[in-house]
């Protein structure tokens, strides 16, 4: 089999070990005869499997007991419209944090059901920073303030969490940073992380909610759209993306084998500060535009001075088995995802070759 090291964005490399548990499970899970894409989501071994998923989800996060864990289907994306119509209740408006590219697709599609007030933005450059929070143009009667944790294109990422107003709960898109650093839930009125990045297979949306939020859903909103319905189903109101909750379960365990959130976050600061010094060190070779504070852990992006050598970085990348860093289209350049399952030895095998690629062509 080919050793490659896979920065791929999304969907992004997973634990090896999980993998690998994976196909020695596929013919025959637990001495259950079945593979578990056979299995009824209803029976006792896919009840014991999505149990202990949830189960390790909670311990590794500290979710506390007045908030729900679901399982959903949708992409992120589909948050960015289901997070209104379902907290909106008797208000009309959200605050919104403008920190790029999912940030104005969450302010696009809150826009059709809500008075989006945009709180604060980094547009005005190029969103190479997180605005300070003492400048935000908050509105008291906002229903929800929403923000990403971590602009997975743009490479941003925030380094602190915002205040959570009494009266008007923080709701974070987490997609592309959920599990990699401590949070604590209790600040947060809801989370939602698309799978694909940092937890499991894509088609899965893990959302965590405080209870007092569900229950405010339009009346005409479609059942399938509801928070409610599936919070009451215990995600089993329909077919729940069976696989892709074992996966995320596997990945669940394999995470608190390697000493939980706490161990895996020191170890995604040292991954981001290889590269990181990489870049400081190259003498303008390699650069980012994002301000240092706010570069993201997760989604390292930089350019070359060259523009045009770039191409030949990623083929060269290629060919010394580190594939998939090519910068989202949007932003071109170059982009090395190190999420958790990025083993430190992928990072030192890019960090060496970007300083032998800079040797060689500087
Ligand atoms: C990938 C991503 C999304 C979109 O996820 P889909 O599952 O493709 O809908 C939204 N927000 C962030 C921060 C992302 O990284």
């Amino acid at each position: 089999m080919a050793k490659v090291y896979n920065f791929s964005a999304g969907p992004a490399v997973l634990p090896h070990q999980v993998l690998a548990e994976a196909q020695s499970e596929m013919l025959d899970w637990h001495g259950s005869g079945m593979c578990v894409m056979e299995m009824s989501h209803r029976g006792k071994e896919f009840m014991e499997i999505i149990h202990d998923a949830e189960h390790d989800l909670r311990g590794l996060m500290g979710i506390p007991a007045n908030y729900k864990v679901l399982f959903l289907q949708g992409g992120a994306s589909q948050q960015f419209a289901q997070v209104p119509l379902n907290l909106l209740g008797e208000r009309d408006s959200v605050d919104i944090v403008n920190t790029g590219h999912w940030s104005k697709l969450a302010i696009k599609e809150a826009r059709r059901y809500a008075k989006v007030n945009v709180a604060a933005s980094s547009e005005d450059r190029n969103f190479a920073y997180v605005p300070d929070e003492a400048g935000w143009q908050r509105d008291p009667k906002a229903a929800y303030l929403h923000y990403t944790s971590n602009e997975t294109i743009g490479g941003l990422q925030f380094p602190f969490v915002p205040q959570s107003l009494p009266d008007v709960p923080l709701v974070c898109d987490m997609s592309s940073d959920f599990l990699s650093r401590e949070v604590d839930v209790s600040q947060f009125g809801l989370i939602y992380a698309g799978a694909q990045k940092n937890i499991g297979p894509s088609g899965l949306v893990v959302l965590i909610v405080r209870e007092d939020l569900l229950g405010k859903a339009r009346a005409d909103l479609p059942t399938m759209l509801n928070y409610q319905v599936h919070a009451d189903a215990d995600s089993m109101y329909n077919t729940p993306p069976t696989f892709p909750i074992y996966i995320s379960g596997l990945v669940f365990k394999w995470l608190k084998e390697q000493g939980g959130v706490k161990s895996i976050a020191t170890r995604n600061e040292e991954k981001a500060g290889l590269l990181n010094h990489v870049i400081e060190s190259s003498e303008g070779f390699y650069h980012t535009h994002i301000d240092a504070p706010f570069r993201s852990r997760m989604n390292v992006v930089f350019r070359l001075k060259d523009e045009g050598l770039e191409e030949t970085f990623l083929l060269e990348a290629r060919k010394n088995g580190l594939i998939q860093l090519k910068g989202h289209r949007a932003v071109g350049g170059i982009r090395a995802s190190i999420y958790n399952a990025m083993p430190i030895e992928g990072v030192k095998s890019l960090a060496n070759f970007m300083q032998d690629f800079a040797r060689i062509h500087g």
